[in-house]
């Protein structure tokens, strides 16, 4: 029988109870820093601790996981802590496809999957010198908003830049992302593309509290000038978030299209879960400034099930569980070499 492991962050806790309540053994691959807060949990069956979470890939911790047959769920921490290269060297089963992970790190190979898919995106600019619009400045990977910044032009962003760098947020070298502000409502679409149905399900939708960009609307604008600190994105948490149902058409057409372009450009595909990440203007016209391929953290609301989930499902489903329950259809039916890679 297969078990179950993750890194313990992100929606580690989500993905494992979804295991476990799917009858699986459960693996948590623990910072040290963190075992207090895991062994909290009652089903987490085994700790496997480590120093760094690229420990994963010292050969006694692959062997480990070996022994148990482990499938490893990948999510934010993977990538935000991980290269690609070391992503694609681990060893144990990944869960969904772990060759779009680095399309999901690399700003250009996003861009260039975004564009095969149609989605409707934010004009990015390639110059500073051609900043005409309010645009955000982005790092590479999954940052998580951080040293993210805003500007209204070239001068603008020289001066936010440079002082990013002297305070050691951004470095000196680092290539910056930048991409025209969309204003509007921000939505996160969660989406899992199951490769054993061939259907799509549409999980729910959450919004992110960033700091402190959010915190910037709740002081008065006197004090808003007076402010001398770039503004960053860092999330904090989220919070859950129901469409107008005349949008809903378009939200399923948008991440069928992704997955069409996904099968194309990086084989095996989308497969499992992930999130469309952007902006209603508006004329509820959406502009998509991200994606993520594979689990988001805003999943953690829905640990229960979503408004949407409901209208799938007979029984409380979480993405941690939805996974859970992929394995467990593809172990019965000795397809698990299609839903990992
Ligand atoms: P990202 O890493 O691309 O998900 O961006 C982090 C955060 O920056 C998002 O959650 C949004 O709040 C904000 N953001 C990113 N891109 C844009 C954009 N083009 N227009 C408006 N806000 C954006």
């Amino acid at each position: 029988m297969v078990s179950v492991a993750t890194l313990g962050s992100h929606c580690a806790l989500q993905v494992l109870k979804g295991a476990k309540d799917e009858g699986f053994k459960t693996i948590l691959v623990c910072e040290k820093k963190r075992e207090k807060l895991y062994r909290r949990f009652k089903f987490i069956d085994e700790l496997i601790i480590v120093e760094k979470f690229s420990d994963i890939l010292n050969q006694e911790i692959q062997d480990k996981l070996k022994q148990q047959d482990a499938i490893l769920i990948p999510h934010g921490t993977l990538i935000a802590q991980m290269s690609s290269e070391e992503i694609e060297s681990i060893n144990t089963p990944v869960f969904g496809n772990k060759w779009i992970l680095r399309w999901e790190s690399d700003r250009e190979m996003k861009e260039k999957l975004m564009r095969e898919a149609a989605l409707p995106m934010p004009k990015p600019v390639t110059d500073p010198k051609d900043i005409e619009k309010l645009v955000i400045v982005k790092r590479q990977g999954a940052a998580g908003g951080k040293g993210y910044f805003m500007a209204a032009n070239e001068e603008d962003y020289n001066t936010k830049r440079n002082q990013l760098i002297s305070e050691g947020v951004i470095s000196k070298d680092e290539t910056l992302y930048i991409q025209e502000y969309a204003a509007g409502v921000l939505a996160y679409l969660q989406f899992f593309y199951s490769p054993l149905t061939n259907e799509l399900e549409f999980f729910g939708v959450d919004q992110r509290h960033e700091s402190d960009i959010e915190g910037l609307g709740r002081i008065p604008s006197e004090q808003q000038l007076k402010s001398k600190k770039v503004p960053s994105f860092n999330v904090i948490g989220n919070s859950p978030l129901v469409l107008r149902e005349s949008l809903l058409d378009e939200v399923y057409t948008m991440a069928e299209n992704f997955v069409k372009a996904s099968a194309k450009l990086v084989p095996p595909g989308m497969n499992g879960p992930f999130c469309i990440e952007g902006v209603y203007d508006e004329n509820a016209q959406f502009s998509a400034f991200e994606f993520s391929a594979r689990i988001v953290a805003g999943t953690n609301i829905f640990m229960n099930g979503s408004p949407y989930t409901t209208l799938i499902f007979d029984e409380p489903m979480s993405m941690g569980r939805r996974i859970a329950r992929e394995i467990k259809e593809a172990d019965t039916n000795n397809q698990l070499k299609n839903i990992t890679t």
